[in-house]
């Protein structure tokens, strides 16, 4: 199995790391070639934390962006966290336009006042087990459509998600030395290969 990470921008190296550590071979998506040459033997995409206007803005200008979301569309399992989850949002609160917008979900971006953008807590992460969560300036999940399933809620706000093949959290789980959620998308990825 391999995984790829979108290497643009923000915190891809520590997602490696963590696939590392679970004896999974990662590969680094830094442009359209990269994508294109890995595309046909990766069992899952991992879109890391960062800025997501930057990452946006990276993914247009390199074509990147039709080719993902065509094949996160057609199955290609996806794990994006914090900036990553905004880019896959279908809706960006007072944003006019979403990046790869695969996801039915509606997203705040540095909805946390400034005292609450950064904290860590544990919680229970549905199929996942009591993890812990690591917020910086991450987003808020508004809303959700019929088929995503609310898999962890944190101070009455949604923070992790599912909808088919795509799993978002508006924390980092790359920044601590649990690894249950990585593990948790590497299952996604199996039943798919
Ligand atoms: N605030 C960032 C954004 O809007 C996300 C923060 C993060 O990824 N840690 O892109």
């Amino acid at each position: 199995m391999k995984i790829g990470i979108l290497a643009l921008q923000g915190a891809f190296a520590e997602h490696a790391k963590v696939l590392e550590k679970l004896g999974v071979v990662s590969v680094e998506i830094r442009n359209l070639e990269d994508f294109q040459q890995h595309q046909s033997d990766l069992s899952g995409l991992i879109l890391p934390g960062g800025e997501s206007t930057t990452m946006g803005k990276l993914l247009r200008d390199q074509q990147m962006l039709i080719p993902i979301r065509e094949a996160i569309s057609s199955g290609l399992p996806v794990f994006g966290t914090c900036a990553g989850l905004i880019l896959l949002a279908k809706e960006i609160t007072s944003q006019e336009e979403s990046h790869l917008g695969t996801m039915d979900i509606v997203v705040e971006r540095n909805a946390y006042g400034r005292q609450l953008g950064s904290f860590y807590t544990e919680a229970e992460c549905k199929g996942v087990g009591q993890i812990p969560m690591t917020f910086i300036r991450g987003p808020i999940i508004s809303e959700v459509g019929k088929d995503v399933d609310v898999l962890a809620v944190v101070n009455n706000q949604i923070v992790a998600a599912q909808e088919k093949n795509m799993l978002v959290t508006s924390f980092h789980p790359e920044l601590t030395d649990d690894v249950l959620l990585h593990q948790y998308f590497i299952n996604m990825c199996k039943e798919k290969s």
